[in-house]
């Protein structure tokens, strides 16, 4: 059995950990590989390489820094090919939405490579008599990731991207369930020209994920994942003392107005509800048309979309969507579309019970859509995290503006219509961190910021952009003077010595 251990210092380290995971082909139901789950003493030794490389990586200049960046994204193009196959052989998702995976994260590395711009600090010449004020931005030493399934190579460099660039030394710990891709990014960082130790990986669980939590030498720790876990990271955390962001779980809403263009609300809905099958936090698992007019049109037009959706391995070049990524898994999404039909919502297309012929044990679900659901259910409350696409009718626009804003999750949103009044209003009022207005999956650019509101994030810095370089650096601030020996009577004031300075 093919065994997936630690990147500790410049290579592969077995730990010791005894405990292991299986790491699942999703296509074939099969168990491909197993995962080392890490103990404190594996944190331990690379926290000890970690500690030892931070200083000297700090001290690199930033456009040093920034060129590791430029030889990484040119190797990880390079590489392309082979990640994406490697993430969908783990994950589930198709080959051509793993290169997409993989070409956001990279976004992210782009970004990262302006690094000297970025790190610019403040600067006031003059601020009292001889005196300057500047501000410099400095890395906090080790930080630390932990990341969910879902995105195994976007989501990491998200973090460790703008981290490294900062001067920190970064430690992922990657989701137990799909982890060699993040991996193969630490060995591709390392032939970029990282030092050993700037970037290393350890596996592991709640166990491992406790131990980075309590570590003191950990500074801050990025986080993303369900919401109740980031929730616990927090709070474990910040008690700790250290910095924490931590994104959790989405329930995104798309608001289709009478008078969008039902042709494009159907084609965007279809890959945003359930490409990836539906795994992704910024999917749109729920969906609002306004007034019955649209309900029963957008119903007729979604059916034979929905019908023509094909479901296959991830390698199929023709597949919409693959399996999902464990057998748990599926039988979580299916027990929510068997809890939707016991809270009387309208199963108009059930995926349950989907097989693919050849791949019988694959974790396979077929599209599903719910039609007359209510805020009231469950099924709606909770995320699904699956192809379950759930129609929620509204009477007006002021009911469809108010559902996001009441969910307990406020990570994205889309409204689709043709008035430009109503989408303004709506992106001013909605109760949601990220807004699309005829863009499906909000997800904003590299160098804008990525983070939800609500119960989708804990924590009060978003993920990359300028909130990313604030998250992973600390702010100096420089009071100066330089005596003149008294020429020119800027030595200092004795007899104000005892008084609380001011620049007047
Ligand atoms: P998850 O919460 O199960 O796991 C996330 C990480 O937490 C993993 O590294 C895992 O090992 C660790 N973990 C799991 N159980 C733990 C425990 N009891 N204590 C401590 N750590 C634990 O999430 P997942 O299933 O891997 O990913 C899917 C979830 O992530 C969904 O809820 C999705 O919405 C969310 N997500 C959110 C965003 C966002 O930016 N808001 C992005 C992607 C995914």
């Amino acid at each position: 059995m093919r065994e997936i251990t630690h990147f500790i210092g410049g290579g592969a380290t077995a730990g010791a950990g005894t405990r292991r995971s299986d790491i699942f082909d999703p296509n074939s139901g099969t168990v491909q590989a197993q995962v080392t789950l890490g103990v404190q003493a594996d944190l331990d030794t690379a926290m000890a390489k970690a500690m030892a490389a931070q200083p000297g990586w700090a001290a690199t200049n930033p456009q040093r820094r920034a060129r590791v960046m430029f030889n990484f994204k040119a190797l990880v193009e390079q590489n392309m090919d082979e990640l994406a196959h490697l993430l969908s052989s783990e994950h589930g998702k198709v080959i051509a939405d793993s290169r997409g995976d993989v070409q956001r994260g990279l976004e992210v590395i782009e970004f990262a490579c302006g690094i000297p711009h970025l790190l610019k600090g403040e600067y006031t010449q003059g601020a009292g008599p001889g005196i300057d004020v500047y501000s410099m931005r400095q890395p906090l030493g080790v930080v630390a990731g932990i990341t969910p399934f879902n995105f195994p190579a976007m989501i990491p460099m998200w973090m460790f991207g703008v981290a490294i660039a900062c001067g920190n030394a970064f430690i992922l710990k990657p989701s137990e369930r799909d982890p060699s891709v993040p991996v193969r990014l630490a060995e591709l960082m390392l032939e970029a020209g990282a030092p050993e130790g700037v970037l290393q990986v350890v596996h592991g669980d709640k166990e491992m994920v406790d131990a980075i939590l309590d570590h003191p030498e950990i500074k801050a720790v990025s986080f993303v994942g369900s919401s109740d876990i980031a929730h616990y990271v927090y709070r474990r955390g910040v008690e700790a003392g250290k910095r924490v962001q931590a994104m959790g779980g989405a329930k995104n809403h798309g608001i289709v107005m009478p008078d969008a263009d039902l042709d494009q609300v159907v084609n965007d809905l279809s890959g945003a509800a359930f490409g990836s099958a539906g795994e992704r936090c910024m999917a749109l698992p729920v969906v609002v048309p306004v007034g019955e007019k649209t309900a029963i049109a957008l119903r007729e037009k979604l059916l034979p979309a929905i019908e023509a959706l094909r479901v296959g391995v991830s390698t199929d070049a023709e597949a919409h969507y693959g399996p999902v990524v464990t057998a748990a898994h599926k039988a979580k999404i299916e027990s929510y579309i068997q809890m939707g039909v016991d809270e009387g919502a309208e199963l108009v297309v059930d995926g349950r019970g989907f097989t693919l012929q050849g791949h019988e044990d694959g974790f396979f679900v077929g599209p599903t859509l719910f039609d007359r659901v209510t805020p009231q259910m469950r099924s709606y409350q909770e995320e699904i995290f699956g192809p379950v696409l759930q129609m929620v009718r509204a009477d007006s626009f002021e009911d469809a503006v108010r559902l996001p804003s009441e969910h307990q999750y406020g990570n994205g949103v889309a409204i689709f219509t043709r008035n430009g009044h109503a989408a303004r209003e709506f992106a001013a009022r909605v109760n949601v961190g990220m807004v699309g207005i005829n863009v499906p999956i909000p997800v904003p650019v590299a160098y804008h910021t990525f983070g939800g509101w609500k119960r989708s994030a804990f924590g009060d810095t978003n993920q990359h952009g300028m909130e990313g370089v604030k998250f992973f650096t600390k702010v100096k601030t420089v009071t100066q003077r330089w005596p003149d020996g008294g020429a020119n009577g800027l030595g200092g004031d004795a007899a104000n010595a005892f008084v609380i300075p001011t620049m007047g």
